[in-house]
C-alpha cells in the first residue's frame, strides 16, 4: 500500500493514542499529534509553548490561525509526502477541516480516510479519571468533552459529506477496536476513495 493519509477523530479518552501508535506500526504512516507537539513546545519553554500552555491546562483551544499554521508546516515537510501521516488531534474545528483540505491540495494530495473512534461521553470520563494525566482535573476534562461536542463533533458530518468518514466503535478490546480501524483504512483504499486535489 502506498503511503496512507489518515485523520483520526474521538474524544479524549476513546483509546485513540494507543490505537495510533499501533495503526503506525502497521500502516507506516507518520503520527502527527498536534497536543504532543504542543506538549513539546511547552517542555522547550518555546514562544508557542508560552502562549499555548495555559489554554492546555484550561482544557480551552489553542487559536485556529496558531494551529494551521504549524500543521501547514509540518505537512510541506518531505517525510510526509515519502510517509504519509495518521493527524491526530486536528481538525479540531471546522475552520482547521477548510485549512486542511487547502493545505492537502496545496500539496497535490488526497485524505484517504478519516476515522472516527465511537465511545460514548460516560465511558470516557470514567477513563480519562482513572488516567490521571496532570491536565486531566475533572473540570477540564469536562470542559474538553463540551468543546469536542460543540467544535469537533460537527467535523464529522464533514467528513461524511466527503464521503471520508469511517465511524469505528470504540468499546470492546484493544484488538477489536484495531482490527475495526484497520479494516475502515482497507475498505478505503479497495474504494479508491479519497477526495482528489
Ligand atoms: P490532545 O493531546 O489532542 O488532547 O491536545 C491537548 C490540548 O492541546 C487540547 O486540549 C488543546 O488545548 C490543544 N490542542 C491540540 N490540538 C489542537 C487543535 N487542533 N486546535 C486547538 N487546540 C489544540
Amino acid at each position: 500500500m502506498a503511503a496512507v493519509r489518515l485523520v483520526i477523530l474521538g474524544r479524549q479518552g476513546s483509546g485513540k493514542g494507543t490505537q495510533c501508535a499501533r495503526l503506525v506500526e502497521e500502516l507506516g504512516p507518520l503520527h502527527i499529534s498536534t497536543g504532543d507537539m504542543l506538549r513539546s513546545a511547552v517542555a522547550e519553554g518555546t514562544e508557542l509553548g508560552r502562549r499555548a500552555g495555559a489554554l492546555m491546562d484550561a482544557g480551552e483551544l489553542v487559536p485556529d490561525d496558531v494551529m494551521i499554521g504549524i500543521v501547514a508546516e509540518r505537512l510541506a515537510k518531505p517525510d510526509v509526502a515519502e510517509h504519509g501521516f495518521l493527524l491526530d488531534g486536528f481538525p479540531r474545528t471546522p475552520a482547521q477541516a477548510e485549512a486542511l483540505e487547502a493545505i492537502l491540495a496545496d500539496n497535490g494530495v488526497a485524505l484517504d480516510r478519516a476515522l472516527n473512534i465511537d465511545v460514548p461521553v460516560g465511558e470516557v470520563m470514567q477513563r480519562m479519571l482513572v488516567r490521571g494525566r496532570a491536565d486531566d482535573t475533572e473540570e477540564a476534562i469536562q470542559r474538553r468533552l463540551d468543546l469536542y461536542e460543540s467544535s469537533t463533533a460537527p467535523l464529522v458530518a464533514w467528513f461524511e459529506d466527503r464521503g471520508l468518514l469511517a465511524v469505528v466503535d470504540g468499546l470492546g478490546s484493544e484488538d477489536e477496536v484495531f482490527g475495526r480501524l484497520c479494516d475502515a483504512v482497507q475498505a478505503a483504499d479497495s474504494v479508491g476513495n479519497g477526495v482528489s486535489a
